[in-house]
């Protein structure tokens, strides 16, 4: 099983050395760099011999099978002569994410398809770590909206009821309705 998912090559630059469960419903998988790999600079992405310090975090996978999978990954702190220290460029790991592009996309194809409550049922995930990576996704593909020909601003009132109906903060104030 192991090797069947090393070999899968999930893990660009890193190899598969255990895994072990958490949990009734949680494995873990403990990587190791490849040592035939260099490490890239996190700024440049040029490789990088220098080796400044090693940090592992845990970092959440897709599933595997019915059990939520989590890695342990050390990345490596280098030193690089350009840009100085850096945390290693890992492709399959988007910079100070701790979620992997692979459940990233994931969660963002689920995003189009169902509210944020039921994505964090289905893949446990907080409901704020869900709204940031919708956010993202929406600043990535929506283009913001073009409001250099919009003259006037018009409230819903069916919105406006119900914020005179809820308790409102002073700061927010609420313009007269027309009662003609
Ligand atoms: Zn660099």
């Amino acid at each position: 099983m192991r090797d069947a998912i090393d070999v899968a090559g999930f893990w660009a630059g890193f190899r598969l050395i255990e895994t072990r469960p958490l949990s009734d419903t949680q494995t873990l998988l403990r990587l190791e760099a490849d040592p035939r790999v260099d490490p890239l600079c996190g700024r440049c992405l040029a490789p990088c011999g220098l080796i400044h310090e090693r940090l592992v975090r845990r970092i959440r996978e897709r599933d595997l099978f019915d059990k939520q999978a989590w890695l342990e990954v050390p990345l490596r702190r280098v030193v690089c002569l350009t840009c100085g220290v850096s945390t290693e460029h890992v492709p399959w790991l988007p910079s100070r994410s701790r979620l992997t592009a692979r459940l990233i996309a994931h969660v963002e194809a689920l995003l189009g398809l169902l509210p944020l409550r039921h994505i964090s049922r289905l893949t446990g995930l907080h409901w704020h770590t869900l709204r940031t990576v919708d956010a993202r996704r929406l600043a990535r593909e929506v283009q913001p909206p073009d409001l250099s020909q919009v003259r006037r601003l018009i409230m819903d009132e069916f919105a406006l009821s119900k914020a005179i109906a809820t308790p409102r903060s002073p700061s927010v104030p609420i313009p007269n309705r027309c009662c003609g």
